[in-house]
């Protein structure tokens, strides 16, 4: 291993090869806990896609695994490692680059959304894909690599290094000398590296289509059960009535409204030079303050939040009165979670509950015909372990939300267990302070990990796809035999030696 460390470290320079055991031990975890976990070998932070050719070409020559890791943010062991393996950090791969007369941003595969959405702002311009709620931190390589439930048509090209040190351009771009402004050129070799987990090669650029803001109007309505709250969903989404529908049980708005008193003044910026004129503006800091004392919702048992962007704000306005009539059965509440929403998307303090909680999530992407069935089953899966919940101290949250012909329900489970520096070094220091302390929780952790696996399967049971496929969701051991022989085909082709991220996707 020293030698090829040296190797490297001729490479992208002495500071960006790290072998040290806290590097090494932090470059091994996501936000879960994984028993069958390996410890990575060596952690290398390339600056450009020509170093990461040079890495990869020399970490063949030693005939080592690779795994690419983006900020880590994820919870499906896509990046953490079964097998010892070289980590390629793409922290130092931010270059932005926006050609705003072709619509298009090509930016490095380790840059945050929020720093690409902050460079957007000031040309009124916004980035197409539905990017991640973890995007102050999370990089928009790890989310090409895991699909975004809200779908992938945003992307328009990138740039691969694979397994054997070959460098990749995909889309228009491929051409000799054209610039990445359209995807399909030839079949779609884009789509064949999004959502792959990096099991098909470490992505260095990412090239993501830009559109114009637009104006928007927002609702919100309380519902006595879920059932009527996805049924609504469902018409919203089927009749495109709006963009975006966002759902969160009781328990779950209780936590979202608990900002610190910085994140609380960011927001309010945040949504004020959002409101578009000064008696907007004025309308929305009070609204503000009063759900900082009552948060909005948050003594329903379920609330809708109702985000509708077109062309003007009479057109925006006109369908959000279409939706009033769909959920005619809500009530209707405070607007304000939708519209922070959008003024303020990106944040990562929901990656632990109020006081500190552990959290993990599992998630599928229904059909719309299918939504109702599916959450009905789930509620009746935790009911019947609700002794069990208790007696152990998790308590369930749940998140339902859309953004076109599907729904995406997201159970998600708290507990109190110690935390691990990936959460630490996330947090504020007043939350440092206050949660870093707690004692290990093995029941807790045991708990949440069955009951994942039993609402994985429910899910399935009700024709759920999954993004974030990583180590935990089935993909290839639930196709049938032609596609998974393609896909096992395309993985040999392209890794012969299955040393690119062994084991996500199955393979
Ligand atoms: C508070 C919070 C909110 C979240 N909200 C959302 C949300 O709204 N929507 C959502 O989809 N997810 C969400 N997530 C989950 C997660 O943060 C996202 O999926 C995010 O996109 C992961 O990006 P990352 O940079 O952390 O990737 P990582 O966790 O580092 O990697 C994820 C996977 O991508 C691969 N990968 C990473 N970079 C590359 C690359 N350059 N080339 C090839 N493969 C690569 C890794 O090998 C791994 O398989 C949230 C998480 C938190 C903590």
């Amino acid at each position: 291993m020293a030698e090829l460390a040296a190797r490297l470290r001729a490479i992208v320079g002495a500071d960006n090869v790290r072998d040290d055991a806290v590097a090494l031990a932090l470059a091994s975890t996501d936000l879960f806990d994984w028993p069958d976990a390996a410890t990575a070998e060596l952690v290398v932070r390339p600056g450009s896609s020509e170093e990461t050719a040079g890495v990869l070409r020399a970490v063949a020559e030693a005939r080592r695994a690779v795994v690419p890791r983006g900020a880590g943010l994820s919870y499906t062991a896509g990046a953490v490692s079964f097998v010892p393996a070289v980590v390629i950090d793409t922290a130092r791969l931010h270059a932005i680059a926006i050609d705003a007369g072709n619509l298009v941003a090509t930016v490095g595969a380790g840059t945050t959304w929020a720093a690409l959405a902050e460079r957007l702002q000031p040309l009124h311009l916004r980035i197409a894909a539905p990017a991640p709620i973890s995007g102050s931190h999370s990089t928009v390589g790890g989310a090409a690599a895991q699909n975004l439930p809200g779908g992938m048509d945003g992307f328009v090209g990138a740039t691969v290094v694979l397994v054997d040190g070959t460098l990749v351009r995909t889309g228009s771009a491929a051409r000799r000398g054209t610039s990445a402004f359209w995807r399909h050129h030839g079949p779609d070799l884009t789509g064949l590296f999004l959502g792959d987990c990096g099991a098909f090669g470490v992505k260095t650029e990412l090239s993501l289509r830009l559109a114009p803001e637009k104006p928007a109007d927002f609702a919100s309505f309380a519902f006595g059960d879920a059932a009527g709250l996805v049924a609504a969903l469902v018409e919203l989404m089927r009749g495109q009535v709006v963009t975006r529908g966002f759902a969160m049980d009781r328990l779950r708005a209780r936590a979202a409204a608990k900002l610190e008193p910085g994140e609380a003044a960011r927001t309010l910026g945040a949504v004020v030079a959002r409101a578009g004129s000064v008696g907007q503006a004025l309308r929305d800091t009070a609204q503000l303050a009063r759900v900082a004392l009552s948060p909005a919702g948050s003594e329903a048992p379920w609330a809708l939040h109702l985000t509708a962007e077109a062309d003007s704000e009479r057109a925006a306005a006109e369908r959000i009165a279409a939706a009033r009539e769909i959920c005619a059965a809500g009530r209707e509440i405070d607007n304000v979670i939708p519209k922070t929403l959008r003024a303020k998307p990106f944040s990562v303090r929901g990656m632990i509950g109020p006081e500190g909680e552990r959290w993990v999530p599992v998630h599928g992407i229904v059909p719309l015909t299918r939504a109702v069935a599916a959450m009905a089953a789930l509620e009746s899966a935790i009911a019947d372990e609700q002794r069990e919940l208790d007696r152990v101290g998790l308590a369930v949250n749940w998140v339902v939300s859309s953004m076109g012909a599907y729904v995406t329900i997201e159970p998600m489970f708290y507990w109190r267990d110690a935390l691990e520096p990936i959460h630490l070094d996330a947090l504020s220091p007043r939350n440092r302070e206050r949660f870093g302390a707690f004692a290990a929780n093995p029941e807790g952790r045991a708990l949440a990990r069955r009951l994942r696996l039993r609402l994985r399967d429910v899910l399935d049971a009700h024709d759920a796809v999954h993004a974030q496929i990583g180590r935990f969701y089935r993909f290839t051991e639930q196709m049938d035999d032609g596609s998974a022989a393609l896909v096992r085909r395309i993985k040999a082709a392209l890794d012969p030696d299955g040393r690119m991220n062994p084991g996500v996707l199955g393979l």
